[in-house]
């Protein structure tokens, strides 16, 4: 018999979902059915991410010029940060080091030598090849064959409800079953406690063996049904609302997002072909929902295109992500900010777990054990990496101060505090942001370690500095015969008029 794999849920979630177990278990050992309520409707947005979104892609073999212009999107080098540390400070996270170690050392802890000694007046993103393409609004894919220019990584902006388009049809063609449909009731095995059939509205049916949850943050299955409650970690990380809002396109066709800090959250700024994507995140307690709608109307750099939608989230994780023979991905198993577009990533790397794991037939406990405790390493790194962002910012506002005196996780408190010692960013399981990231949000903020690791004074600060002048110009002029972001989008894939 096929194993039955039931997604529930058709947002973006549910449609990675689908399209990748369509690929990786086509029938006939698996048979694959997704349910989706047109009533309730998927959130809609989510529309920058993280450059694994090119392996996901390329394992289905969808092309980048169709997939960017199927979904008039555009290209990511990274987020710039502007206003995060203090008002006026701006920084750039990029996809990728701030060149390659120099004599087995991190670039970072060169620049904070010559810095040290006077040497070095720049902030490190000088040393960045997204940073120095962002700048100039310039893009095109990183070739080996332009050397150290070309050590950098990128991913993508795109409209999510056409990327979930593009999803349904692959998913669709390669035979997963479509069920318009509420899901009202849930039907449990008396003995086992697993799902065992799902009841929907107009008196159906839909039984299977294994069920995804997508059903967003109403968690219908893990939550609702099994009980697994979420873990809240909205201590940490205060916001918990977002006003979303399209605009005209207008000003620069950055290959970056922007997040700007405000008084009690901050912005993003997503440049799409057919318009820009805003958003303000903040929290209700600092922030009225008129004052943060009022906001965000006024940044805007185009007119204003629709309504603009109010959402309300919970930070924190489900207890467990597997349990019984229901999976949560997706909304369904937790929510971050989208301050370093992680969700989408999170899905992702649910979804190649499981792959991995889940096995054709019975499902011995410790697999679900493993899976567990791995997606929780994997969202308690990226939750430190995000309340960094917020506990050493210098701003004086309430919202701010009152995230920079919080007591931190253990694991975040050790991280920064071997940072401020030397420079070093210890590494857990797990991690989804490696040193290089850390470093560009650190020493973007100004946090400035007392000393770098003594491997970097082995040369001397003459050759050192020349070094560095020497790969600076290599990059300046690297980047100068890059074409603009717009071109490339234009020459490559251009979307359709919306
Ligand atoms: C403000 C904000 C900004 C974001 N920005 C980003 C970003 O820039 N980058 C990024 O990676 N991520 C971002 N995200 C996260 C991203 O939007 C989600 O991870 C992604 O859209 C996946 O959502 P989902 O499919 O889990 O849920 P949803 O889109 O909510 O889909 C849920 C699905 O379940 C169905 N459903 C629910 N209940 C039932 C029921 N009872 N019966 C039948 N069907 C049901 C719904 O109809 C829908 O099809 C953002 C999120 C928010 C809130």
């Amino acid at each position: 018999m096929p194993q039955h794999i039931i997604i529930a849920g058709g947002g973006s979630a549910g449609w990675m979902a689908a399209a990748l177990f369509a690929r990786l278990r086509p029938a006939p050992l698996t048979r694959i059915t997704l349910v989706e309520s047109d009533a309730i409707g998927t959130i809609g947005v989510g529309e920058a991410t993280v450059p694994i979104l090119q392996d996901f892609n390329r394992l289905l073999g969808v092309h980048e010029p169709e997939f960017v212009a199927a979904t008039q999107g555009s290209f990511k080098l990274g987020i710039e940060f502007v206003d995060w540390g203090h008002l006026g400070n701006r920084h750039f996270h990029g996809f990728g080091d701030f060149g390659a170690p120099i004599e087995g050392t991190a670039p970072h802890h060169h620049w904070h030598r010559l810095r040290t000694a006077g040497r070095e007046q720049d902030p490190i993103d000088a040393w960045s090849m997204p940073a120095i393409l962002a700048r100039q609004d310039r893009f095109a894919p990183p070739e080996a064959s332009r050397g150290e220019a070309a050590e950098y990584r990128y991913a993508y902006h795109f409209d999510a409800g056409l990327y979930a388009c593009l999803l349904r049809s692959y998913a669709q063609s390669r035979g997963v079953a479509h069920m318009e449909g509420r899901i009202v009731d849930v039907e449990r095995d008396p003995h086992s406690g697993d799902v065992a059939a799902l009841r929907l509205d107009g008196d159906r049916r839909l039984d299977g063996d294994i069920f995804i949850d997508c059903t967003g943050f109403a968690s219908r299955l893990l939550g609702a049904e099994l009980g697994v409650a979420l873990v809240d970690w909205s201590g940490w990380l205060p916001a918990n609302r977002a006003i979303a809002q399209g605009s005209a396109r207008a000003g620069r066709f950055t290959p970056f997002t922007r997040s700007t800090a405000l008084t009690a959250g901050w912005q993003w700024r997503i440049p799409l072909q057919h318009r820009t994507g805003n958003g303000l995140v903040y929290s209700s307690r600092y922030l009225s929902d008129d004052e943060a709608a009022h906001i965000l109307t006024s940044n805007l750099d185009g007119d204003a295109i629709g309504e603009p939608r109010l959402l309300r989230f919970t930070t924190g994780r489900r207890e467990q992500f597997w349990a019984h023979n229901v999976i949560a991905i997706g909304l369904a198993a937790g929510f971050m900010e989208p301050l370093e577009s992680t969700s989408l990533q999170l899905v992702q790397t649910g979804l190649a777990r499981l792959a991995e794991l889940l096995p054709h037939g019975r499902v011995a406990p410790p697999i679900r054990t493993e899976y567990n405790r791995e997606t929780i390493a994997e969202y308690e790194r990226i939750r430190d990496f995000l309340i960094a962002h917020y506990c050493i910012s210098q701003r004086p506002e309430p919202f701010w101060r009152d995230s920079a005196n919080m007591a931190l996780p253990d694991t975040l408190t050790h991280k920064l505090a071997l940072w401020d010692a030397m420079g070093r960013v210890p590494m857990y399981d797990l991690e989804s942001h490696a040193e290089p990231s850390w470093a560009a949000i650190l020493l973007g903020q100004g946090r400035i370690p007392q000393g770098h690791d003594p491997a970097a004074d082995r040369m001397s600060l003459e050759s050192m500095a020349a070094l560095v002048a020497a790969r600076r110009d290599t990059l300046q002029a690297a980047a100068a015969r890059l074409p603009q972001h717009d071109h490339f989008v234009r020459r490559t894939c251009h979307a359709q008029a919306a």
